[in-house]
C-alpha cells in the first residue's frame, strides 16, 4: 500500500512539470500532423521517452511509439495510451502556437494528450525503483477515422509484456478544470459506414414514365431509413445519418445514378448486429416499388468503448481521492466513437474525460472546431491523475 505523503508529492512535482508540458504542448500544436503522416511528432515523443532513460519503440502502427518503463519489483503490465494525430482543419485562434501547417490543426485536444502522458512518463520515471511492473506508454496515431489503435494491436502493442489493463483519456471543454466524466459499461457508442448505389433509367424529364428515377427512389430510401432512428429499440440508442448524396447528371434529365454515404452510430450491440439487414429490407421494399436497383456497401467501422467495471471504480476512487468526490461527473452514454474501443475489446480498461473548459478565459469551443483551445492547466492535473492512477493499480514498493 503507498504512503498518502507519496501522493501529495505527486502533485507537486506534476505541478513542477506544468512549464515543460505546455512546452511540449505549444510545440505539437504548432506542428499538427494528419493520421498516420506523425512523423515529427512520433521523433519528438521517441526522443523524450529516451531522455527519461524508457526503452523505446517506433514505428508501432505505422508512426506510432510505445515507451516502457519497467518498475523496480515484478508486477502486472498497465498501458496508458495517447493519440497523437491532428484534423484538416485550418485554425481560426490567433495564438503564439498557432499551427504553422496550412489546414491542419489540433482540434480535438490530441496535443494535450500528448504533453500529459509525457509528463505522466517523466514524473513516474522518477519514481520508477518503487514502482511494481510495467508500464507502457502508448502514443497512437490516426484516432481520428483511420483506427490507428487496430493496427498498433496488429504491430503487437498489447503483447511481450501483456498488457493487464489499459487506460486513456480524451479533453472536454464542456466540462470545467480538475473535474472528471466518467461513465460504466458502454460510454461511447459502435460506428459503422456505408454506401448506397441506387441505380434507375435514365430518359427525357418530360416523359416520366420512360425511365426510373434514381432522385425520387432516393428521396424515398432517405425518409425510410432515417425513420428508422425513431423505432422503438432503436431510439435514443441507434443512429443513422447520410452525409453525402451524389446523383443526376443535367435539369432535363431523369437520373440514373445517385450514390449516398453514411453513418451508422449503435450503443447496443444486437442494434448493431441487425442493422445491414433492418436496412437492407427498408431499401428493398422502396426498390422495388419503383423498379429501380440498390445496392449497400455496409462497412464495420469502430465497436463501442466499454469501460470495465473493476478499472472504472479504480478510475473513480483514484480522481475523487485526488480531486475531491464533487470532481466526479457521470456521464450518459456518448453517440461518439472512439478507437480506444479496440483496446477495450481486449484488455479490461477505463476510458474517461478530463475537464479542459474554463468559461472566465473564454475556453469553451467544443472539440472539431477551428476554435478549440483548452485550459493548461489541466496538463498538470492529467499527469498526476494518470501517475496516481498507475500507482493504485500496480502499486508501490516500500
Ligand atoms: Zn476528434
Ligand atoms: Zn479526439
Amino acid at each position: 500500500m503507498h504512503r498518502m505523503e507519496d501522493l501529495f508529492d505527486i502533485e507537486d512535482r506534476a505541478a513542477g512539470m506544468q512549464n515543460e508540458m505546455v512546452r511540449l504542448r505549444r510545440d505539437f500544436h504548432r506542428h499538427p500532423e494528419l493520421g498516420f503522416q506523425e512523423n515529427r511528432t512520433a521523433a519528438v515523443i521517441a526522443a523524450y521517452l529516451r531522455g527519461l532513460g524508457m526503452e523505446v519503440h517506433e514505428g508501432i502502427g505505422k508512426t506510432g511509439v510505445v515507451g516502457v518503463l519497467r518498475g523496480g519489483a515484478p508486477g502486472k503490465t498497465l498501458m496508458l495510451r495517447a493519440d497523437m494525430d491532428a484534423l484538416p482543419i485550418q485554425e481560426r485562434n490567433d495564438c503564439t502556437y498557432r499551427s504553422v501547417n496550412p489546414g491542419v490543426m489540433h482540434a480535438c485536444g490530441h496535443d494535450g494528450h500528448m504533453a500529459v502522458l509525457l509528463g505522466a512518463a517523466a514524473l513516474m520515471s522518477e519514481i520508477r525503483d518503487r514502482m511494481k511492473g510495467r508500464i507502457k506508454f502508448v502514443f497512437q496515431p490516426a484516432e481520428e477515422g483511420s483506427g490507428g489503435a487496430r493496427h498498433m494491436i496488429q504491430d503487437g502493442v498489447l503483447k511481450d509484456p501483456d498488457v493487464d489493463a489499459a487506460f486513456g483519456m480524451h479533453l472536454i471543454t464542456a466540462l470545467p478544470c480538475r473535474t472528471v466524466g466518467w461513465g460504466r459499461g458502454t460510454i461511447m457508442a459502435a460506428m459503422d459506414s456505408f454506401t448506397l448505389r441506387i441505380k434507375g433509367r435514365s430518359g427525357h424529364s418530360s416523359m416520366p414514365e420512360g425511365g426510373v428515377d434514381a432522385i425520387a427512389a432516393s428521396a424515398r430510401i432517405i425518409t425510410a431509413l432515417m425513420s428508422l432512428n425513431t423505432v422503438p429499440g432503436f431510439s435514443g440508442r441507434t443512429l443513422i445519418n447520410i452525409g453525402t448524396i451524389k446523383g443526376g447528371d443535367a435539369s432535363n434529365v431523369i437520373a440514373e445514378k445517385v450514390e449516398l454515404t453514411g453513418t451508422v452510430r449503435n450503443l447496443i450491440t444486437g442494434n448493431r448486429a441487425a442493422m445491414p439487414a433492418a436496412m437492407r429490407e427498408v431499401i428493398d421494399g422502396v426498390v422495388r416499388e419503383v423498379g429501380a436497383a440498390c445496392e449497400l456497401d455496409y462497412q464495420e467501422g469502430y465497436p463501442p468503448v466499454v469501460n470495465d467495471d473493476e478499472m472504472t471504480d479504480l478510475l473513480c476512487r483514484t480522481a475523487s481521492e485526488m480531486l475531491g468526490e464533487g470532481s466526479l461527473i457521470e456521464l450518459p452514454p456518448l453517440m461518439a466513437s472512439e478507437d480506444m474501443a479496440f483496446y477495450l475489446e481486449r484488455v479490461p480498461g477505463c476510458y474517461f474525460f478530463l475537464g479542459a473548459g474554463n468559461p472566465e478565459k473564454g475556453l469553451t469551443s467544443s472539440l472539431h472546431s477551428s476554435l478549440f483551445d483548452f485550459d493548461e492547466c489541466i496538463l498538470s492535473t492529467g499527469a498526476a491523475l494518470f501517475t496516481r492512477l498507475a500507482i493504485s493499480f500496480l502499486g508501490l514498493d516500500g
